[in-house]
């Protein structure tokens, strides 16, 4: 893969919002906290597959299938490889990921079967600090299933969130569980308060955010991807270039899960002014 001036682009598509009963306290998607965000099941696949095809369209290599919820059930699974069929079968060099909790090797070797090439599961934040913000699962089963993902023959995506009030030494710890992992992408996400979630403010700054770069780069070598996700408008506005001399080469297109994104012209307006090509593929 070369990442000489190129930069990777990915699209989310939620296609099943906000109906999760776990209790991530920096998730608007928990109906615990009641956040004003658009809840909805099982979207229409025509649809899914119609944003898909305008994500193509404004040069995204990566197309990633979200859904709400702690797992997997055997709807779920019908759901996503349902939708992945049907994106496949209209559209070519879409590089298709699903994300949608925690997965056994039986269903990821059905999404697999069905058109899937990778599997997005984030182990978030530090084993240890975890447990303060996450109390109705264990990160020992995020981990679980990024083996699993492995095991089964996906690419593994995983990668996490900074910003929640951890500490310097879980981030390091956050990286260097990733890194065990030898994901072939890694999105960071930099988090995004919300008034309704517990956790109030993000308690990182755009140089602390610019060493987690570094270090992720170094740690995960220089054939990886390394995405530049959630909260990427909340510190690197106009000064993308600082993220991309970190070492990232990948990024979210438009909007995120529950939360606007920048436009999908702008941003390809911002990798021509510096000077970065969009990625036409994978290899
Ligand atoms: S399990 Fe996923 S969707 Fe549910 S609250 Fe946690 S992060 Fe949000």
């Amino acid at each position: 893969m070369s990442n000489n001036k190129q930069v990777f682009l990915c699209a989310i598509n939620n296609i099943l919002s906000g109906t999760c009963a776990e209790d991530c306290r920096f998730c608007t998607q928990s109906v615990r906290y009641h956040a004003d965000i658009e809840r909805y099941n099982y979207k229409n696949i025509d649809q899914i597959v119609q944003e898909a095809k305008v994500a193509k369209a404004h040069g995204a290599l990566g197309y990633c299938l979200v859904t709400a919820g702690k797992g997997l059930d055997d709807k779920k699974v019908d759901f996503v490889a349902r939708a992945a069929r049907a994106i496949k079968k209209e559209i070519e060099g879409l590089n298709l990921i699903a994300c949608n909790g925690t997965a056994n090797k039986e269903q990821l070797t059905y999404l697999k079967e069905h058109g899937l090439d990778s599997y997005n599961h984030n182990l978030e934040t530090s084993e240890r600090y975890y447990t303060d913000i996450c109390k109705t699962h264990a990160w020992s089963e995020r981990y679980e299933t990024c083996e699993n993902v492995k095991s089964v023959g996906l690419a593994l995506c995983s990668g996490g969130i900074f910003g929640m009030g951890e500490t310097t030494e879980d981030r390091d710890a956050l990286l260097n569980s990733i890194a065990s992992l030898s994901p072939e992408s890694t999105p960071l996400n930099f988090y995004h308060p919300n008034p309704a979630l517990p956790i109030k403010t993000r308690n990182i700054e755009l140089n602390e955010a610019i060493n987690i770069i570094k270090k992720a780069r170094i740690l995960l070598g220089d054939d990886k991807l390394l995405m530049v996700a959630g909260g990427r408008e909340l510190l690197f506005s106009g000064q993308e270039n600082l993220m991309f001399e970190a070492g990232a080469n990948a990024m979210v297109i438009g909007n995120y899960l529950t939360t606007e994104g920048i436009d999908a012209s702008s941003d390809k307006k911002m990798l021509d002014t510096l000077g970065y090509k969009v990625a036409i593929s994978c290899d």
